[in-house]
């Protein structure tokens, strides 16, 4: 059987990050990809220029369309924007077979631009996390969701992985790329008190763009096709890592440009 994935998240018109690098990982990564969107970004490797939200019925219309038909075994979740979104997407989601749940609570994109309303991170919390299977925040979105600092070492992370778990997520995978030490050390913890550091060499690049989006959906490509969490997890940060190291030969566009799948 085709292993389906579904990306529910916003478009990058650049091409670096949101639906459009989760369709590449996806299909990088052997699974089928299908697409959900929730808004629409004016962006290039420079910046953000516009938002526009999809309306919620046609975030609605979509979902009932894509899994009323194809036999989704996962699904990753990327930029929601608004509180009405979320809580359509979670709506969406308590009606149908989604697969296991990848939340990767995208607040921000790389340019600094603003991709979810300030007073929406509650919300998330409240009605995505308990859905998901595994939320995916990298250090400065731990800290929102916690309401407190950036982590500046490991027991910082090891600390808030914790935490993040007690607000209801199943499994974390908190990143720390975001870090300045040598290694890019991410954190998996689980509910059931299992935890796995996954370390690798901090590549030297400006072009990182779309690397939270890309990493999300190998995790979802890795849980589509069957495997454990924990092996979904490895080789979707081995997976991100080459897509690093090979982003410097893209050149594209005159600011941060995307990884390269
Ligand atoms: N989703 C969309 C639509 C985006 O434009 C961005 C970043 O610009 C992101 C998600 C998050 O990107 P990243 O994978 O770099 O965290």
């Amino acid at each position: 059987m085709t292993a389906i994935a579904v990306t529910i998240a916003g478009s990058d018109s650049g091409g670096g990050a949101g639906i459009q690098a989760d369709l590449k990982s996806f299909s990088a990564n052997g699974v089928y990809g299908a697409s959900v969107l929730t808004a629409l970004t004016a962006q290039n490797t420079l910046g953000v220029t516009a938002i526009h939200d999809v309306p919620v019925e046609f975030v609605r219309a979509q979902i009932d369309a894509v899994y009323s038909d194809l036999a989704v075994t996962a699904t990753k979740i990327g930029m929601l924007s608004q509180v009405p979104i979320i809580e359509e997407v979670a709506d969406g989601l308590k009606r149908h077979q989604t697969g296991p749940v990848v939340l990767d609570p995208v607040m921000v994109a790389a340019s600094g631009d603003p991709l979810l309303a300030e007073s929406a991170v509650a919300t998330l919390i409240s009605k995505l996390v308990p859905l998901a299977d595994i939320i995916t925040p990298n250090l400065h979105e731990a800290a929102r969701m916690l309401e407190g600092e950036v982590a500046r070492n490991e027991n910082d992370m090891q600390s808030q992985a914790k935490q993040l778990i007690d607000l209801g997520a199943k499994a974390v995978l908190l990143k720390g790329g975001h870090g300045d030490s040598a290694e890019s050390a991410d954190l998996l913890t689980t509910r059931n008190g299992e935890s796995l550091w996954l370390r690798e060499d901090r590549i030297a690049t400006d072009n990182t763009h779309g690397t939270g989006c890309t990493l999300s959906s190998a995790i979802a490509a890795g849980l589509a096709k069957g495997n454990a969490l924990g092996d979904a997890v490895s080789s979707a940060k081995a997976y991100i890592q080459e897509t690093i190291r090979h982003a410097d030969e893209l050149k594209i566009g005159q600011g941060h440009g995307p990884v390269h799948h």
